[in-house]
């Protein structure tokens, strides 16, 4: 007798990992505990990377009150650029050396979470980062003697507190340059949802429709992973339910915390893959300047119905994560993805196309061009060539 192979299983059962160490503190008041794990660490001096705006919300005030009360000396680096570059890497570290630090803390979005990995990096790794490129392979040139890094996330979005990855744009290419290593996880999360609760709307959206979009696209993702899969799918069906909850009611503890949770679980599931979105959303932040989380929102749709010929019983299962009636048949939910997709996006006001978001026209080739350079769209369960890269390009403008 024979029994029929679930369909999210091949044939042939390959062997997958999961890198998941970071511990992960989460709830209202998380961030209490951030001198206990520090002392855990042992870490006495720790450098605080902030962005101006995380100072101007008097966060990065708290974290260095809570530290000074604990009797640690802490050090500032609080100009992280939007998206960090090399200077950021230079800056961060002089801050690091003149103050003798011994680890560091990472407050703010996925900017100063990364740019304190690149500080993490250069701490004890020779320069210049891209070395480390993770496109020409450089992630073998990642040792494990990184000093601590504690990620405070005041998003929920990139999920950076978890990943493994620093996205840098370098001057040299222009472009976005992703530093990959198991090594660059931080050691501990901090994930306060109270931290999110006076985040402006538009940030509260295009930071939610990122860790939707790691969920969405790491659940489509071409190849076999179990295990992120489940998790991957879990950060669909909360941002899903809870984003467009955080964005009308912005102090809704349940819905902030649910969004921190899918922030995570969309961080942790995309170490399977991404795809097409997060390639367009690459050459997007470079090309016209547009929010990565925005940028991902605006092309997701038509991703979607790209990658419907290909990935019925997946699309399907989306369709029920996001609240649809499973009795409708598989073809019929696969089918009303797209939409759903498209109806979540405008329920948190993201524009519905790209030239809405201020994108213009003749840049687009550009767009393409820059997306098909992207690692990303290799995740893609439906190939994509660069016209493929254009198509969608177009068709989200
Ligand atoms: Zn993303």
């Amino acid at each position: 007798m024979t029994t029929a192979i679930p369909f999210d299983l091949p044939e042939d059962l390959p062997v997958v990992e999961l890198s998941w160490p970071t511990r992960v503190v989460l709830g209202p008041g998380a961030l209490s505990r951030l001198p206990v794990h520090l002392a855990a660490l042992g870490v006495r001096r720790p450098l605080v990377v902030a962005d101006p705006g995380i100072v101007k919300a008097g966060i990065a005030g708290r974290v260095h009150a809570l530290l000074d009360a604990a009797g640690m000396r802490s050090t500032a680096f609080e100009e992280v650029q939007p998206n960090p570059t090399d200077r950021d890497a230079t800056l961060g570290l002089a801050a690091w050396r003149g103050g003798g630090c011994d680890g560091l803390v990472a407050v703010g979005g996925g900017s100063s979470i990364d740019a304190a990995k690149l500080i993490q990096l250069l701490a004890t790794h020779e320069p210049p980062l891209s070395r480390y490129d993770d496109a020409t392979g450089g992630d073998r040139f990642v040792r494990s003697d990184l000093p601590p890094l504690v990620a405070i996330p005041t998003t929920a979005g990139t999920g950076s507190e978890v990943g493994r990855s620093a996205v840098v744009t370098l001057p040299d290419t222009g472009r976005k340059t992703v530093i990959f290593s198991p090594h660059l996880m931080p050691r501990v999360a901090i994930c306060d949802p109270r931290l999110t609760v006076d985040l402006p709307p538009p940030i509260t959206a295009a930071t939610g429709m990122d860790a939707f979009t790691h969920g969405l696209e790491a659940f489509l993702a071409a190849g076999f992973h179990p295990l992120a899969d489940a998790v991957a799918i879990d950060a669909v069906r909360r941002a899903a339910r809870s984003l467009p909850v955080a964005y009308r009611s912005p102090g809704d503890l349940h819905a902030r915390t649910d969004m921190m949770i899918a922030a995570l679980e969309g961080a942790i599931a995309f170490q399977k893959g991404l795809g097409a979105a997060h390639a367009l959303a690459h050459a997007l932040g470079p090309v016209s300047g547009l929010h990565h989380g925005l940028a991902n929102a605006v092309v997701l749709p038509a991703v979607v119905a790209f990658l419907r010929p290909v990935a019925t019983a997946r699309l399907a299962q989306v369709a029920i994560a996001m609240g649809a009636d499973p009795a409708q048949g598989e073809a019929a939910l696969a089918d009303g993805a797209a939409p759903r997709v498209r109806a979540l996006a405008a329920s948190v006001g993201i524009p519905a196309r790209l030239r809405d978001a201020g994108v213009r026209e003749e840049d687009l080739p550009r767009v393409g061009a820059k997306a098909f350079e992207d690692a990303s769209h290799r995740g893609s369960p439906r190939p994509c060539t660069e016209a493929d890269l254009l198509g969608l390009a177009r068709a989200a403008w």
